[in-house]
C-alpha cells in the first residue's frame, strides 16, 4: 500500500470526481463502499498510517483525513442531489393532465355495401323516385311468370334458381297475392332478381310511378372473384303516358356522375330480357381513365386501365322498355302507359367504386377488409 502523501491526493481527486459524475444512488452507494467500506481504499490507507513513523504518520495521517471527511460531505451533498432528482422525475411520470382530451373508443362503421346502398337510394329518392320493398322467399308468379316468363319459356335458365321444397299442406300458401296464385299451387323460390317487387308495387300503386326497390337477391351458382350465391340490386321502374328510353338514359347518366362524382356517358347496346321490349345492356364510359382505356402514371408511362379491361367502356346493368305483358299482368292497359325498368348490382358499384377485385370479400366479415371503409 503506498503511503505517501502524493497518493492521498490522488485518490481523493479520484475518489471526488467519481462522486460527481455519478447518476443513480445505486453507484453512488457503491461508490462509498469501495472507498470508505471494511475494505475501502482510503480506510485501509487510514489503517495503515500505524507503520510511518510519527512525522510521516502526522503528515500523511491529516492529509487522510481530511480526505475522507471531503469524501464524506461530496457523499452526502451528491446523495441529497439524487434524491431530490429522482423525486422530481418521479412525480412527472405520475402527473396527470386533467384537462387532455379522453382516450377514443373504437367504434364501429357500416358494411361497404350498405353505404352503397344508401348512396344510390338517396341520389334517386332526390329524382323523385319512392322506394319499395318486397320479401326474399317469392312465388314463382312474382319471380317469373309476372314478369313475362312462363314455365315452359327457355328464358327460365338466364337464372340459375335456388327452389324452396313445397310446403307439407301446398293449398296454404306463405305469400298473399293475386287471383292467378290463388287458382295454381305456387311454388316457392329465393328471389333471383328484385324484378318482382315492379310487380308487387303496381298492384298497389296505380301509374305515373317512379320507384326503386334495393334488395338482396339469390342464384344458384359456383362462387368465384366475380359470381356469389347471394348479392344486392337495384331495380327501377318509372311507368307514364310518354315515358321514354331517353327519359331513362338521361337518369341513369345523371345517378352515375353523382355516384361516381365524375362527369360520364352512357350508351345502350340491344339485348335480351324478357320482361322488357326492347331491352338493353348499358355501357357507362370509363370514369377512372376517361373512357382512353389508359392512364399515365407519374414517370409518364401509359398504363392499362383495368378497371374497364382497357375498352373504356364498362358493362354496368340490364335495362329496356317494360314489356306490355308485364303491364297487363298488373291489370294496367299497355295502350295508354309505357316507361322503363332497370336492375344494378350494388356489389357491382361497390367494387367499381372502391376498386375491389373479388367479390367474396364483401361477405366474408374479414374485419381487415372491412375496416377500409
Ligand atoms: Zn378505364
Amino acid at each position: 500500500m503506498p503511503n505517501d502523501s502524493q497518493y492521498v491526493e490522488i485518490l481523493q481527486s479520484k475518489a471526488i470526481t467519481e462522486i460527481q459524475s455519478c447518476s443513480n444512488l445505486k453507484d453512488l452507494e457503491e461508490l462509498s463502499h469501495r472507498y470508505i467500506g471494511k475494505k475501502g481504499e482510503l480506510t485501509l490507507l487510514l489503517r495503515s498510517l500505524g507503520t510511518l513513523d510519527e512525522k510521516e504518520r502526522k503528515k500523511i495521517g491529516q492529509k487522510a483525513n481530511k480526505a475522507r471527511e471531503m469524501f464524506e460531505r461530496e457523499f452526502a451533498k451528491k446523495k441529497q442531489h439524487l434524491i431530490m432528482h429522482e423525486f422530481e422525475s418521479g412525480e412527472q411520470d405520475e402527473w396527470i393532465d386533467i384537462t387532455a382530451p379522453g382516450a377514443k373508443l373504437p367504434k364501429g362503421h357500416l358494411h361497404p355495401l350498405t353505404q352503397i346502398q344508401r348512396e344510390a337510394k338517396e341520389i334517386f329518392q332526390s329524382m323523385g323516385f319512392a322506394l319499395a320493398d318486397g320479401p326474399e322467399i317469392e312465388s314463382e308468379w312474382y319471380n317469373f311468370d309476372a314478369l313475362n316468363i312462363p314455365a315452359s319459356h327457355p328464358a327460365r335458365d338466364m337464372w340459375d334458381t335456388f327452389w324452396l321444397k313445397e310446403p307439407e299442406n301446398s293449398k296454404q300458401n306463405l305469400l298473399s297475392g293475386t287471383a292467378i296464385l290463388k287458382e295454381k299451387p305456387q311454388k316457392f323460390l329465393l328471389r333471383t332478381h328484385t324484378s318482382p317487387v315492379q310487380i308487387r308495387y303496381m298492384e298497389k300503386i296505380k301509374p305515373p310511378l317512379r320507384v326503386i326497390a334495393p334488395g338482396r337477391i339469390f342464384r344458384y351458382e359456383a362462387t368465384d372473384a366475380r359470381h356469389e350465391i347471394n348479392f344486392y340490386q337495384l331495380e327501377g321502374l318509372m311507368i307514364g303516358k310518354d315515358v321514354s328510353a331517353a327519359h331513362f338514359k338521361g337518369i341513369i347518366q345523371e345517378f352515375f356522375k353523382r355516384f361516381f362524382e365524375k362527369e360520364t356517358v352512357v350508351r345502350l347496346r340491344p339485348s335480351y330480357f324478357p320482361f322488357v321490349e326492347p331491352g338493353f345492356e348499358v355501357d357507362m364510359r370509363c370514369v377512372f381513365c376517361a373512357g382512353k382505356g389508359f392512364s399515365i402514371n407519374k414517370e409518364g408511362q401509359k398504363k392499362d386501365c383495368s378497371s374497364c379491361g382497357h375498352g373504356g367502356w364498362i358493362e354496368i346493368m340490364g335495362a329496356g322498355m317494360v314489356h306490355p305483358n308485364v303491364l297487363k299482368a298488373v291489370k294496367c292497359d299497355p295502350k295508354e302507359w309505357q316507361g322503363f325498368a332497370f336492375g344494378i348490382g350494388l356489389d357491382r358499384l361497390a367494387m367499381m367504386k372502391y376498386k375491389i377485385n373479388d367479390i367474396r370479400l364483401l361477405y366474408s366479415g374479414d374485419m381487415r377488409f372491412l375496416e377500409q371503409f
